[in-house]
């Protein structure tokens, strides 16, 4: 063997995490708008000054009624996921279920790791019940608890056909390669990354909703002309039949290059006017143009690669396997101790992944008011979607700044006059 003085597989994993944080800061600072300072404040109240005071203290109420069980759902999952994690819990859990398959690892790395997720995902349900509640209570879902249940049974065999396919893939991986399993793991999970932003809206999007191509007329004509003059091509304008389940209004852009088409909600087309409806087809074509979902994409694939190798770093803490009561973090056994240190992370991130969402946001409405060049109808949209969403227009700071993924009605609102005075000028 060598003379000892070659590098082991963990001091190339802390080379590769240096250079995987390296180029996710990099990619970060190139792709994401840094400097898009928040429309001024002085806007922003005179803006929320004109809003129908009933409607805004409905979204208010609306908010607060949603909050306990939102962050009560945040707790619980994550006492949970430390619970199972960072006791020996979650690994008898795992050989328990492996047992009945005369503990084959198959068993235990598939089976076992859905029934890690699934015993967190029955103890948070109550608060997804809780929500639906409210969200029906207050008229924005037009879902019967038969079409809940319907709705969550078809995401948990989503997430259940993934997480297997994953876990196979994962334990396989450190089967084959048990000193060097992160390197392949860190491909692994950049290619399923970008795999799922590809496949994902293809496969699973006609899983929950049905599309149907806009009729033919002068909105649909409208609207492919506006993808024309952006210079973003697109195939078709799709209607999606969110009313079935909902009173919310949206639209999206899906799909790359020539399988590119616009989707528009059912709910806004009946909701908004056509100029309305083109200022939000314009924010989506934003996203288009500047390639928001390949950033996104490529953001993500660095940082499951980055979390591979950090896990396999984290997971040789002699304190963490104890604690697991596994000996060694490759094992599915170890699989709750991963999940509970992705959960910390999740929560630790959440507010940076919040602060580049709004970021990129704000930029798509600066294209959308530019494209357009109708600021009126852009306020008169946000006006409109903050309403039917129930929106609160000026959310607390705190929660603002911790999960909000879009600059606030009175922030677009207000970015919305300043664009108007730019052009007065
Ligand atoms: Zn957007």
């Amino acid at each position: 063997m060598g003379t000892g003085h070659g590098m082991t597989p963990r001091a190339w994993a802390g080379l590769t995490l240096g250079a995987l944080v390296l180029l996710l800061v990099a990619a970060t600072a190139l792709l994401v708008p840094w400097h898009r300072p928040p429309a001024p404040r002085v806007d922003q109240l005179a803006a929320l000054d004109e809003l129908d005071p009933a409607e805004v203290a409905r979204g208010r109420a609306f908010a607060a009624a949603l909050r306990p069980g939102g962050y009560g759902a945040l707790a619980v999952g994550l006492v949970v996921a430390l619970l199972l994690g960072l006791t020996p819990l979650g690994a008898k859990l795992v050989s328990l279920v492996g047992r009945p398959f005369g503990d084959n690892w198959i068993a235990q790395a598939v089976l076992g790791g859905l029934a890690v997720v699934l015993v967190a995902d029955l103890l948070t349900l109550p608060f997804a019940a809780w929500r639906h509640a409210v969200v029906a209570r207050y008229g924005l879902s037009t879902q019967g608890w038969g079409g809940w249940t319907v709705d969550l049974l078809k995401s948990y065999a989503v997430s259940a056909v993934i997480g297997a396919v994953a876990l196979l893939g994962f334990y396989t991986v450190t089967r084959l390669a048990p000193r060097w399993w992160w390197a392949f793991g860190a491909a692994g999970a950049a290619v399923l990354v970008t795999l799922l932003s590809f496949i994902l809206p293809v496969l699973v999007e006609p899983i929950f909703n049905r599309f149907t191509p806009m009729e033919p007329g002068p909105l649909r004509t409208e609207l492919m002309a506006l993808a024309d003059t952006d210079g973003v091509p697109v195939k078709d304008v799709l209607v999606a039949d969110a009313s079935r389940r909902t009173r919310a209004v949206n639209a999206y852009v899906s799909g790359f290059g020539p399988t590119r088409r616009i989707v528009v909600y059912d709910t806004l087309l009946r909701e908004a006017p056509p100029a309305e409806v083109a200022s939000v087809v314009a924010h989506e074509l934003g996203h288009a143009k500047d390639r928001d979902v390949l950033t996104g994409t490529l953001t993500g694939a660095l940082g499951a690669a980055a979390a591979v190798v950090a896990l396999y770093l984290l997971g040789s803490s002699g304190a963490l396997l104890r604690a697991a009561g596994v000996d060694s973090v490759a094992e599915p056994r170890a699989f709750p101790l991963l999940l509970a240190l992705v959960t910390v992370a999740g929560l630790v991130a959440a507010p940076a992944q919040a602060w580049v969402s709004r970021q990129v946001e704000a930029r798509a409405d600066a294209h959308a008011l530019a494209l357009t060049g109708d600021p009126a109808a852009f306020e008169a949209m946000q006006r409109r979607l903050s309403s039917l969403n129930l929106a609160d227009p000026d959310p607390p700071r705190w929660e603002y700044l911790y999960r909000a993924s879009h600059p606030s009605t009175v922030e677009r609102m207000a970015a919305a006059r300043a664009y108007a005075r730019g052009v007065g000028r």
